[in-house]
């Protein structure tokens, strides 16, 4: 996914763009959680709380765009220390390639190092949302006044550790890798397996007291990741990630993911 780009929404131009909003969320959640009601009957339904909503200074809407226009939105907003997911929408065509991780690497640049929680409130039939917030780290703590939707609650820090654990300058996730979870857990069984995985994949001996990692983004880094040279490549082109290259993926990288990313090492 190379030529992504994001823009927060001017409010004095919303009304040019709220059909565009409204047939990406009306795409995904007729298919999700549909209401029994029309195109129209919902979109009039949703006019007025989507206008109102936006009367409040806090409310943002981050517009993501592909190479073939919007791609989709994220409207949340600041307040309290506490970050507020209120809605994510992607076209379908956007989905499952990435676009995740890079929306909110962008995000974290926006907020406030000092905000302590994040909230999300997901549909009580859309599971796939609710699974995706416990994952990251949210927990239930109730519903919505209307009793549609359940409310979620975390750690904004540990939402952000997660996220960039989960996405590594070549795509791997760190979160998942035998190496992290036997530092995290100091688990010993998880060690040797990690020490095997060494050896028998480089024939490298690793000492125990050196199989000790906090994930590719973090200070901690293990040794043979630290001088990764994905990351270095990242580095030297000012993004994020590999995914983020308009060389992406390019004949190195290829051939690693193709042996190693997300399928050696990992639980
Ligand atoms: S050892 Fe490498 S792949 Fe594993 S968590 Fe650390 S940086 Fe990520
Ligand atoms: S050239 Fe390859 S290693 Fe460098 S950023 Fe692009 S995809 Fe990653």
């Amino acid at each position: 996914m190379k030529h992504i780009s994001f823009s927060l929404l001017d409010k004095t131009h919303s009304s040019e763009i709220l059909d565009e909003l409204y047939d990406i969320l009306y795409g995904n959640m007729s298919v999700i959680a549909p209401t029994g009601s029309s195109y129209e009957e919902d979109k009039q339904s949703w006019l007025p709380c989507i206008v109102s909503a936006l009367e409040n200074p806090q409310r943002k809407i981050l517009l993501i765009y592909g190479e073939a226009g919007l791609a989709g939105f994220f409207m949340f907003s600041l307040k309290n220390r506490t970050f507020l997911m209120e809605e994510i929408q992607f076209k379908p065509e956007y989905q499952g390639v990435g676009l995740f991780g890079r929306l909110y690497r962008y995000l974290f640049g926006m907020i406030s190092t000092d905000t302590d929680f994040v909230e999300a409130y997901a549909h009580k039939k859309n599971s796939k949302s609710q699974r995706i917030l416990t994952y990251l780290g949210l927990q239930c703590i109730g519903e919505n006044k209307s009793g549609t939707n359940l409310h979620f609650r975390g750690s904004y820090q540990e939402l952000k550790e997660k996220i960039l654990l989960n996405h590594c300058y070549c795509g791997h996730s760190c979160a998942k890798c035998v190496t992290y979870l036997a530092t995290k857990n100091n688990d010993i069984a998880l060690q040797e397996q990690a020490r095997k995985f060494y050896k028998e994949a480089f024939g490298l001996d690793v000492s125990t007291d050196k199989l000790s990692c906090a994930g590719g983004r973090s200070d901690r880094v293990f040794e043979l990741c630290r001088d990764c040279p994905f990351k270095k490549c990242c580095k030297e082109r000012s993004i994020e990630a590999c995914s983020e290259c308009p060389n992406y993926p390019c004949p190195d990288l290829a051939d690693y993911q193709a042996k190693y990313v997300n399928q050696s090492n990992q639980i």
